[in-house]
């Protein structure tokens, strides 16, 4: 009996797996994971996810899934040659480390003659497939999204039925490094249920509620998608054509034209995609570390940047809007670099994404692909006004605040009876902030 190896990686589901699909008709399969040391760099909830996924995974595979530490290049081999498999199946990963890694392994394996084939990837239109007439890729989103969704993308299909599973011992379970952030439920069922629940009912007002942090006006999905527990072909397959509906596969777009932009520029996961801001003058002293270290805290006295950074921190997610006013916040009212709140990003987000952080901040940040950088500073307090316009989300989040009243719940420091009992002064005065950043923009601009 033809035994291969379905390595997971980005993967972790049964159903619409095509790597896995193409294993189980060759014969046996070895559901096999590596525990690779680079996961350290991932943050403590994105890890306890993991670790989480990775037990439902091994439920779903009749606890088959052999889990493995130590580096893929001698674990992938080793577990292949152990059980006699001619090839490895894997779906292709697009981010820099990932493709260097899976060269190594490639390499490593063909000295035995064994093949790593890679099929399928995270993504509904692999990086690297939009392209102008001419063959040259899309600086920006709008012409992107257009070709992206003329390009269209496969049905999704179902789990393999019956796989033969072929066993072997397991290192066990990854370690849950502690940590207070509440996670979502794992798992590819629970993926479903959220995705059923969304797109039930919830994806009625998700052109209106996306921008309202206060309500669940979005799919909370993203922490599936990251780790490929649902693959975005099975939820394009669901969507109709309304405005809702429209808005959300465009939302999807997004992800994937980050990851292409990466795919095309991995030196941009964490330097500027554009040169001349990579002169942009940022402060990195003492003083700059301690404000640094407000905003993570949560301590800016900016309400909605507070309650965003809360958020982070009690739950490992938060509203893409509150992302954008605490990236701006941190580039452009504090004057540090985008990278110092990219790298706080990715240790505290249960989704993070190397090309979805990257260009998020570099987005904000207007070092990236964004085409009106320079008139987006975002003002906490207008911002907070326009998109949570009764404080919910700035009560809920910072709670030395619900007793303030409508009026100064944005800005308590205007307060007519000077700042509530427990609120922050704030760190820093936007109106100047705002001016220093556009003379510092001014100047790498020739303008
Ligand atoms: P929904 O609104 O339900 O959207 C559905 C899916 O579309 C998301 O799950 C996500 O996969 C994709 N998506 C939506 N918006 C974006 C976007 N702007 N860019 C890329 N993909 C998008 N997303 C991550 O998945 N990982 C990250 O590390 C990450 N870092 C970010 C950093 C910054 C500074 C900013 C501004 C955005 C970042 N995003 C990141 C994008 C976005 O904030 C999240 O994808 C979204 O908030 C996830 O919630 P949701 O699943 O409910 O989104």
């Amino acid at each position: 009996m033809t035994v291969s190896v379905c390595w997971f990686r980005r993967d972790l589901r049964l159903a619409d797996n095509r790597a896995l699909t193409m294993a189980a008709s060759e014969g046996e399969v070895l559901a096999l994971f590596v525990a690779d040391p680079a996961f350290a760099r991932a943050g403590p909830p994105r890890r306890v996810f993991l670790a989480r996924t990775l037990d439902r995974l091994g439920a779903s595979t009749d606890h088959a899934l052999v889990v493995r530490r130590g580096d893929p290049v001698e674990v992938v081999r080793r577990t292949a040659e152990e059980v006699g498999a001619r090839v490895v199946f894997a779906a292709t990963d697009f981010g820099p480390y990932g493709r260097r890694r899976d060269e190594a392994v490639a390499r490593r394996l063909a000295e035995a003659g064994i093949e790593l084939r890679l099929v399928d990837s995270p993504y509904a239109v692999d990086p690297g497939r939009v392209t102008k007439e001419d063959g040259t890729p899309y600086a920006v989103f709008t012409p992107f999204s257009r070709v992206w969704e003329r390009t269209g993308c496969e049905a999704p299909i179902p789990a393999p039925a019956a796989v033969r599973w072929r066993r072997a011992a397991s290192d066990g379970p990854l370690p849950e490094p502690l940590d207070p952030a509440e996670l979502p439920a794992p798992g590819e069922a629970a993926a479903h249920d959220l995705a059923d629940r969304f797109l039930g009912a919830g994806i009625e007002r998700y052109a209106e509620d996306r921008n309202t942090p206060a309500t669940h006006g979005t799919s909370g999905l993203s922490p599936y998608l990251r780790w490929g527990v649902i693959h975005p072909r099975q939820l394009l397959a669901r969507l109709g054509p309304s405005r809702s509906e429209a808005v959300f596969r465009s939302e999807l777009a997004w992800r994937e034209f980050y990851a292409d932009v990466l795919w095309r520029r991995p030196e941009t996961a964490w330097a500027s995609l554009q040169p001349k801001m990579r002169r942009m003058p940022v402060d990195e002293d003492a003083a700059a570390r301690a404000r640094f270290a407000s905003w993570t805290a949560g301590t800016t006295g900016y309400p909605i940047v507070d309650a965003g950074m809360r958020q982070l921190a009690a739950t490992g997610w938060m509203h893409n809007r509150v992302r954008m006013i605490v990236a701006s916040f941190l580039v452009k009212d504090l004057h540090l670099p985008w990278q110092w709140g990219a790298r706080h990003f990715l240790q505290r987000l249960v989704d993070g994404d190397l090309a979805s952080n990257s260009h998020g901040w570099q987005w904000t940040a207007g070092t990236g692909t964004d085409a009106a950088p320079y008139f987006r500073i975002f003002n906490p307090v207008s911002q907070a006004q326009k998109f949570d316009p009764e404080g919910q989300y700035v009560r809920r989040w910072v709670p030395e605040l619900r007793m303030v009243g409508d009026a100064d719940v944005f800005a308590p420091w205007r307060a007519k009876g000077g700042l509530p009992l427990g609120a922050l002064e704030p760190m820093v005065d936007h109106a100047v902030e705002r001016t220093e950043a556009l003379r510092r923009y001014a100047q790498v601009s020739g303008q």
